[in-house]
């Protein structure tokens, strides 16, 4: 396979077709609040057989895989408003041979509204995550589920069957009014923004933790909104099936893996219940390389939230992380994906 590398960020914005050039900075660990960070990428995926030079680093302490440097918030909101439909258009999982394609069909049309196919493959995605809770006596205190970057609302449309009060956020305009337009209760907003006067039994982010802008604050506020017992469930892209460019691609700001995700979790109170690669939402519906972390909220337990301003907290978690052996070392990071990688024939094209 060959790629093309853009040698600059400008040449990126022009590829978005983004009439402004947002600055770059530095940013800490979300997770650990550490700025020593070791590059895993320095070029990831914009589809079409193209990378750009956003970097993916592994912060040295706890592990976590992030985008680093960011752009500010601002570019980010216009990236999902106006860039990421045609992204999700552009990307090479649309292609039918693609191992990340969903038995030969696109789940976004070319226009980056989400086709009646993809609405039905997140229909699908739904009742096998329903039925799995149901199969591994998972208990939910109340029917009263929240999805948080809801897409256009197949999991909503799903649990709704089944007896769920439901409601979902997404900030992709298109998606959600799709949603809305099949009679489902969609806020069109960003999560960090989501406020509910009621609380939830079950709350879950599909692939939605790695693109949000402020991963602590969707937390913070999802442990505010479950009841206590209530259940969390996010997805994240435990391994990759791809070239590591794609797997680490410029879409996500941060990559959630078996242990990362667990990390998260813990920060912010929540008690691990499992950490799988099952195929929680069914095999045959595309993500392959998907991972799941369910978690319990324990009004009890500890979280770690100021760990910014109290090093000594910082350094209480981190231990506990140590101790449940959820600590990957960026030169094991580095390892592994040189060894996935060997799999594929990639040549650089460098104009
Ligand atoms: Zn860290």
């Amino acid at each position: 396979m060959k790629l093309r590398r853009l040698r600059t960020i400008d040449e990126y914005f022009d590829l978005l077709g983004c009439d402004k050039n947002y600055p770059v900075s530095d940013v800490l660990c979300e997770i650990c609040n550490s700025n020593q960070f070791t590059t895993i990428c320095k070029h990831t995926d914009t589809g079409n057989n193209v990378l750009t030079p956003v970097p993916v680093k592994a912060c040295e302490s706890c592990g976590l895989l992030m985008q680093n440097p960011r752009f500010p918030e601002e570019f980010y909101i216009r990236y999902y408003d106006e860039f990421y439909p045609y992204m999700r258009v552009r990307s090479n999982s649309n292609i039918s041979k693609d191992p990340n394609n969903v038995s030969g069909n696109n789940i976004v049309n070319d226009d980056g509204k989400p086709s009646e196919f993809g609405f039905n493959s997140a229909i699908k995605r739904a009742k096998n995550l329903y039925d799995y809770i149901n199969k591994n006596n998972i208990s939910i205190p109340s029917k009263k589920l929240l999805d948080v970057g809801c897409g256009c609302g197949g999991f909503l449309y799903y649990f709704k069957k089944m007896g769920y009060e439901v409601t979902g956020n997404d900030p992709d305009n298109k998606a959600a009014e799709f949603g809305i337009n099949k009679g489902l209760e969609i806020e069109k907003i960003q999560a960090e923004k989501m406020h509910y006067k009621e609380k939830f039994g079950l709350v879950i982010i599909i692939g939605s933790l790695e693109h949000c802008f402020d991963p602590n604050k969707v937390l913070s506020k999802c442990w505010e909104m479950l009841e206590d017992n209530g259940v969390i469930i996010i997805e994240g892209r435990y391994f990759p099936i791809s070239e590591s460019f794609r797997w680490l691609n410029s879409n996500h700001h941060r990559f959630l893996t078996n242990t990362t995700s667990q990390s998260i979790l813990i920060k912010h109170g929540f008690e691990i219940m499992r950490s799988t690669t099952d195929p929680v939402c069914g095999a045959d519906t595309g993500r392959n390389g998907g991972g799941f972390a369910f978690a319990r909220k324990k009004s009890k337990n500890k979280r770690f939230l100021d760990i910014d301003k109290d090093l000594k907290k910082r350094e209480e978690f981190l231990k506990m992380i140590e101790k449940l052996n959820l600590i990957k070392s960026p030169s094991e990071i580095v390892e592994e994906v040189k060894l996935h990688d060997k799999k594929f024939d990639i040549e650089f094209l460098d104009n």
